[in-house]
């Protein structure tokens, strides 16, 4: 019998904790390894759309075109330059599932019900940023949800505001997944410190993982590196590459 699809969402409640970095490297990790894998662009941003260039014509369906039941979920699907690598890309119009998505029955299951079936091992969700119907479809559509956050200040209160709304869409039944990884993004190290901030952010999320049993992984360290390959579409080099192998084996298992 075939394996059933992992679906996985990458989410943060605000803006630049890296959701998209985190996806864009956790794809090509998968990828790489010989696991079939979809990334699908939950953000009208469409960031993701942009870094994994996608080949779709502008004319061609997209996520909104899947939520919308426009077409089937299969013919917004296109192979990226990557093997074992497919996209789901969006635009700016995606902004418009979110009124579809406030109208229809149980919004938050929609993304699920479409996708369930797609022929991958994994989809990789990346999620628009702040609590809106399209965020909580993409939230409600996995069976794990991975957080990156910021080691600051920022963070800390991003991590507690994301772990109440998961919580909320827990309590009345349209999420049944979990939470499965916490990432510390941009985990700042200075000569061969880590900055008091960064630290001190490190071990706040130490302390609410174990308390509710989620994984914390490697950080991300803060480097331009990582800002390069994505512009060149490389992979990282192995040291800079951690987080991402942990994470393959957090969501394929
Ligand atoms: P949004 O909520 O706006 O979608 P996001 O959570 O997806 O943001 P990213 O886009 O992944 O966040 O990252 C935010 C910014 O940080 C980007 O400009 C990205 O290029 C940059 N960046 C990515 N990785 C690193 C890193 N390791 N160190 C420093 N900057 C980084
Ligand atoms: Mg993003």
């Amino acid at each position: 019998m075939n394996r059933k699809v992992q679906i996985i969402t990458v989410t943060s409640l605000s803006g630049g904790q890296g959701k998209t970095t985190t996806a864009f490297f956790l794809g090509l990790s998968l990828a790489k390894r010989g696991i079939k894998t979809l990334w699908i662009d939950g953000d009208p941003q469409h960031n993701l759309t942009l870094y994994g260039r996608s080949p779709h014509k502008d004319d061609e369906p997209t996520l909104l075109e899947c939520l919308t039941a426009s077409v089937k979920p299969i013919e917004a699907v296109y192979k990226t330059q990557w093997e074992n690598l497919y996209i789901m890309p969006s635009d700016r119009a995606l902004e418009q599932s979110q009124t579809f998505l406030a109208n229809a029955s149980m919004g938050e299951r929609v993304l699920h019900r479409r996708i369930k079936d797609l022929p991958f091992e994994v989809i990789l969700i990346d999620s628009q940023p702040g609590r809106s119907q399209l965020c909580s479809t993409c939230i409600c559509a996995a069976d794990k949800l991975l957080i990156p956050v910021e080691s600051n200040s920022k963070g800390l209160v991003c991590l507690q505001s994301t772990l109440e709304a998961i919580d909320d869409l827990t309590e009345c039944g349209a999420f049944t997944g979990k939470v499965a990884a916490i990432i510390p993004f941009r985990d700042t190290i200075r000569g061969i410190n880590r900055t008091k901030i960064s630290s001190k952010a490190l071990s706040y999320f130490e302390t609410v993982t174990k308390e509710n049993d989620i994984k914390l992984t490697a950080s991300i360290v803060d480097s331009e590196k990582f800002k390069q390959a994505i512009d060149a579409g490389t992979y990282l080099p192995d040291d800079l590459d951690r987080t991402f192998t942990q994470l393959t084996e957090v969501v394929y298992v």
